[in-house]
C-alpha cells in the first residue's frame, strides 16, 4: 500500500479551500490546512470524516515567514509534502480607474506574490512522480469582464506562472496546474454578487449550465489534478465554470 499523500491547502477555513481539504481527506490524504481565520479552520476540521487527518495552522499567507513556517509544520507533522494547493485569495469588483495603489499592491500580495513564495518553498520537498501544485486562478484570468481589473490581472498572472512552472519543473517530475472557477457560491461572492438579480441575468442565466458553482465542483477538479489519474496533465488550466468561458 502506498503511504498517504500529504497536502497543504491555503485559505482552508472557508469555501473552495475547505471543500478541497475535505475532498483530500475523503481520498485518504493528510492535510495541513492554513488560513488567517482560526474559527474557519476549526469548522473545516469539524466537518472532516477523519479529524486526525487535518492539522490546522493559523497564518496570514502574505507574512514573510508564512511559507517556511507552514511547510515546516506540514513536514514536521506528517513527514513529507506532496501536494500544494495555492487557494487563499481576495476578490471584489473594481475597474482600473477606481483602484488605488494600496489596493493594487494588496491584490498582488494576496493573490500572486504569496502563491509564488509558497510554491518556491514547497518545491524542494516535492518528489518526482508524487509532487503536484494546483493554483486557484479564475475565469476572469481567461477573459475580459467589466469592473474586476486588479483581481483579473493577478489571476491572469497566476495562469502565466502556472504554465512557466509546469515547463520548469515537469522535467523534475512535478506537475503544476491551475483551476479557473466561474462564479462559486462562497463567502467571497455571497451577499455581493450572488443574489443580485442583475448579475444573475447578465452572468449566470446565459451560461450553458445556468447555475452557481459549488465549492465541491472546484474541489473535485483540484483533486483530479493532483491525483494519479492526472499523471500526464501539467500546465493545464481547468475551467470549472458551467461552460461560461467558451460562450
Ligand atoms: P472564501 O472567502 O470563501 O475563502 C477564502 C479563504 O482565504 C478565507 O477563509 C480567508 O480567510 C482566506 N484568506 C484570505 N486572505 C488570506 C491571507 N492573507 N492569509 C491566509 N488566509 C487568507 O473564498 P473562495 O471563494 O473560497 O475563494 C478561494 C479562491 O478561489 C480565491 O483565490 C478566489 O480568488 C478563487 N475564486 C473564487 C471564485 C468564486 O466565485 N468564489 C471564483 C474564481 C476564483
Amino acid at each position: 500500500m502506498t503511504s498517504p499523500y500529504i497536502a497543504l491547502v491555503t485559505g482552508a477555513g472557508s469555501g473552495i479551500g475547505r471543500a478541497t481539504t475535505l475532498r483530500f481527506v475523503r481520498a485518504g490524504a493528510r492535510v495541513l490546512a492554513v488560513d488567517l481565520n482560526p474559527d474557519g479552520l476549526a469548522e473545516t476540521a469539524a466537518f472532516a470524516e477523519d479529524p486526525g487527518a487535518i492539522e490546522t495552522f493559523t497564518a496570514d499567507v502574505t507574512a514573510e515567514d508564512a511559507p517556511a513556517s507552514a511547510i515546516g509544520r506540514a513536514v514536521a507533522r506528517f513527514g513529507r509534502l506532496d501536494w500544494l494547493v495555492n487557494n487563499a485569495g481576495i476578490g471584489a469588483a473594481k475597474a482600473a480607474h477606481l483602484t488605488s495603489d494600496a489596493e493594487w499592491d494588496r491584490y498582488v500580495d494576496v493573490n500572486l506574490r504569496q502563491l509564488f513564495r509558497f510554491s518556491r518553498e514547497a518545491l524542494p520537498h516535492l518528489q518526482a512522480g508524487r509532487g503536484a501544485i494546483v493554483n486557484i486562478a479564475s475565469v476572469f484570468g481567461l477573459f475580459g469582464h467589466p469592473g474586476v481589473a486588479p483581481y483579473a490581472a493577478t489571476k491572469a498572472a497566476v495562469v502565466g506562472l502556472t504554465r512557466q512552472m509546469a515547463a520548469d519543473y515537469g522535467p523534475k517530475g512535478i506537475r503544476v496546474n491551475a483551476v479557473a472557477p466561474g462564479v462559486i457560491e462562497t463567502a467571497l461572492t455571497r451577499g455581493r454578487i450572488v443574489g443580485d438579480p442583475r448579475f444573475q441575468a447578465l452572468n449566470i442565466d446565459p451560461i450553458p449550465f445556468p447555475r452557481l458553482g459549488r465549492p465541491e465542483d472546484v474541489a473535485n477538479a483540484v483533486y483530479f489534478l493532483v491525483s494519479e489519474e492526472a499523471s500526464y496533465v501539467s500546465g493545464h488550466v481547468l475551467a470549472v465554470d458551467g461552460g461560461w468561458s467558451v460562450t
